[in-house]
């Protein structure tokens, strides 16, 4: 099977068993073990491998938002975390200029697919109206003329190339003049017969300082996974006008190492060939590439739920913090800053919390919330949102309701309202509510 239908398999197993299993520490570790052997195996480097599982166990431990579950806290992390890997949230594309000359140089070691990758950026900038033009300058390999030849007719765009030439630099550089009325995109394959990323990269720097081309391409072959690294590397190094395309993609096990080989070297990955056909061939986005492998998008849509509520959440505790928030709120709140701990220790973390703070309150507040909940259950909307309302025969009545006894619910109004007068103050001493 090919890489990317591996992959997108093994991801996709393990997501399925996480999400039918109880979602207990055992099952998130057993999900982070899963991951770890699927990247590993996708030839991703150990230390990206080791940086993502840290990233992954950290949410085990964090509190979701309301209305999701460590779950999908987990699968959301695992899901940037692919994305980040191979190549973060921009997408790079090739920027020509329609109204002068582009020429675009392509370089890489023999076999890497540079030849095809010529004949497929072709078609696919012909298809967006570009007039592209191919030009051979390979000198090296016997058969390479004819073989960018025939691609060169079959897509049907003018075609410069000399059989017996021995010169590449002046064979490029004829090309480039014979194509240059015709063609606003000039496309040059060269020979790149070097194995070592050092030749390779002097032989592109000395064609490159002679035909002086306004973008050079490095083609590197997928399959050789994380050893993609040194030559992309070496590559950005040496060219400012330099991106990536990466060859291979379908037939490689090793798919995933390559990608992030290149993004952790900076590299800018802007297409990707996915089979020997000339259309096989796409824009390389991190995003829509981790989308495809997960399948569907659903955890996109997670993720971007997730992030919301986030902020849902934040906007209250701010509101909060400013003292405005109705019984309810209150309730709500203390159980959110429950769940961060006890919250007779969190509050002792903060630098200069003297007694004068409602630690009783706070105390009273974790051990009732329970009854208050149920009181509050039994109050009109009126009543939460102006408790002053609350007199002695509305009190009762609460009572009655909720179970409980009218020295509860008074009690409750008492705290609530020692509660809307310190919080203030909480602000004032710089304590800002714990937000993940
Ligand atoms: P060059 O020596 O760098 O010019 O490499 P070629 O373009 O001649 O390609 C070498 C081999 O790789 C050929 O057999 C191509 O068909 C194959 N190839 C190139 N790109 C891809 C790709 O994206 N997927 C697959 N499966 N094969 C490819
Ligand atoms: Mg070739």
């Amino acid at each position: 099977m090919s890489f990317l239908k591996d992959f997108s398999k093994s991801l996709l197993d393990a997501i399925n068993k996480l999400r039918g299993s109880t979602g207990d520490e055992a099952a998130l570790k057993e999900f982070i073990r899963d991951i770890q052997r699927i990247l590993l195996k996708a030839d991703v480097n150990v230390n990206i491998v080791l940086e993502i599982s840290k990233k992954l166990q950290e949410k085990i431990k964090e509190e979701p938002p309301q209305g999701f579950t460590r779950k999908d806290l987990i699968l959301k992390e695992l899901y940037d975390s692919l994305i980040e890997i191979l190549g973060g949230r921009t997408k790079h594309r090739l920027q020509l200029n329609p109204d002068s000359l582009n020429v675009i140089m392509l370089v890489g070691i023999q076999g890497s697919g540079k030849t095809t990758t010529a004949a497929k950026l072709a078609y696919y900038l012909k298809n967006r109206n570009y007039k592209v033009g191919l030009v051979c300058a390979d000198t090296y390999r016997l058969g390479a003329y004819h073989q960018l030849k025939q691609l060169a007719e079959k897509i049907n765009v003018p075609f410069y190339g000399e059989p017996d030439a021995k010169d590449s630099i002046e064979l490029a550089l004829k090309g480039i003049e014979a194509l240059s009325d015709k063609c606003n995109v000039i496309i040059v394959d060269t020979a790149g017969r070097h194995k070592n990323e050092q030749a390779l990269i002097e032989e592109m720097k000395l064609m490159a300082s002679k035909i002086n081309p306004t973008h050079v391409i490095l083609v590197i072959d997928a399959t050789i996974g994380q050893a993609a690294y040194n030559q992309a590397k070496a590559f950005n190094e040496a060219t400012k006008i330099g991106s990536i395309i990466l060859t291979k993609l379908d037939g490689s096990a090793k798919g995933g190492g390559a990608i992030s080989a290149a993004k952790a070297t900076n590299s800018r990955v802007i297409f990707v060939g996915l089979g020997e056909k000339i259309e096989e061939f796409e824009e390389f986005d991190p995003v829509s590439f981790t989308n495809q492998l997960l399948g569907l998008g659903d955890i996109d849509l997670l993720s971007r739920k997730i992030e919301e509520a986030r902020i849902e959440q934040k906007i209250k505790a701010e509101k909060f913090m400013r003292g405005e928030f109705n019984l309810k709120e209150l309730v709500e709140q203390i159980k959110e800053f429950r769940k961060l701990g006890p919250l007779s220790k969190l509050l002792s973390l903060l630098p200069g919390f003297s007694i004068e703070l409602p630690e009783d309150a706070l105390k009273e507040a974790e051990k009732n919330l329970d009854k208050w909940e149920a009181i509050i259950n039994s109050m009109t909307k009126e009543e939460i949102a102006n408790p002053k309302i609350i007199d002695k025969s509305r009190a009762r009545r609460i009572a009655r309701g909720s179970g409980t006894d009218v020295k509860d619910v008074e009690k409750l109004l008492m705290a609530y309202n020692m509660m809307k007068r310190n919080v203030k103050r909480l602000k004032r001493l710089g304590f800002n509510v714990p937000i993940k």
